[in-house]
């Protein structure tokens, strides 16, 4: 018997946030911050709808911020667990959070010099030193190697082709003579890139969670290389765009 529960990234694209209680644990599968509109960002002041205390190990598909920008709080609120996440994310996590919480603690002192805020003095979110208390419990593995958030619940990342790093999350568990098998998608690419490996496909799947963002548009068929160089010498055409 699982239960997973959105906390995020529902209603919104921002904020991956998704509860899996299973096999006896509470398990985070990102751990995002909400960007954007002001009415998303002050979302993240809210209290977390489970105390970090409570969560047991977090799991994360890539390194972007909406995917990992609330981990600092996370930490500085009571989480202790491990941070499962591929190598490349690990490395790429260690340079954006203490970048975001150096940029909010000089949001907070902008907002203190012009006095507007709704925290009065304004606060930062997280401070880059809160950032760097994440790093202890981060646990690197490599692609398609196996991990365990729970006993008799395997996890293993698969390439996902959105950035360095990134993954979808295969967890599997037996159930009477077979298997049973969730995805988590995560952010997906495309299937050719200059740089980056081919999204790998899924197969027997029996419960999917899908990044569905641009799921009723096709990208555009032209060449990305073209579209750069244009934009380069015209930065106009980006408002256009
Ligand atoms: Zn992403």
């Amino acid at each position: 018997m699982a239960k997973l529960t959105f906390l995020g990234a529902a209603g919104t694209v921002t904020g991956s946030r998704h509860l899996l209680e299973t096999h006896g644990k509470r398990l985070l599968i990102d751990c995002g911050l909400f960007q954007g509109v002001k009415a998303n960002r002050l979302k993240n002041w809210d209290a977390f709808p489970v105390s970090p205390t409570l969560i047991d190990e977090t799991i994360l598909t890539h390194a972007h911020i909406d995917h990992t920008g609330y981990l600092p709080r996370l930490v500085k609120d009571g989480f202790r667990g491990p941070i499962h996440c591929t190598r490349a994310t690990s490395d790429l996590v260690e340079i954006l959070l203490p970048d975001t919480g150096h940029l909010q603690e000089e949001e907070a002192r902008y907002a203190n010099k012009k006095g507007y805020s709704k925290h009065n003095p304004a606060k930062a979110l997280f401070t880059e030193e809160d950032a760097q208390d994440v790093f202890p419990l981060l646990s690197p593995v490599e692609y398609g190697q196996h991990f365990y958030p729970a006993e008799g619940l395997r996890g293993k990342y698969r390439d996902a082709g959105h950035i360095l790093g990134s993954a979808f999350l295969d967890l599997k568990t037996k159930r009477g003579d077979g298997f049973r098998k969730i995805v988590f998608s995560g952010d997906l690419g495309r299937p050719f890139d200059s740089v980056l490996r081919a999204p790998v496909q899924a197969h027997n799947v029996d419960y999917l969670v899908l990044e569905s963002t641009y799921g009723d548009r096709l990208h555009e068929d032209m060449d990305p290389r073209k579209k750069f160089i244009d934009i380069a010498k015209n930065p106009l055409i980006v408002e256009a765009w």
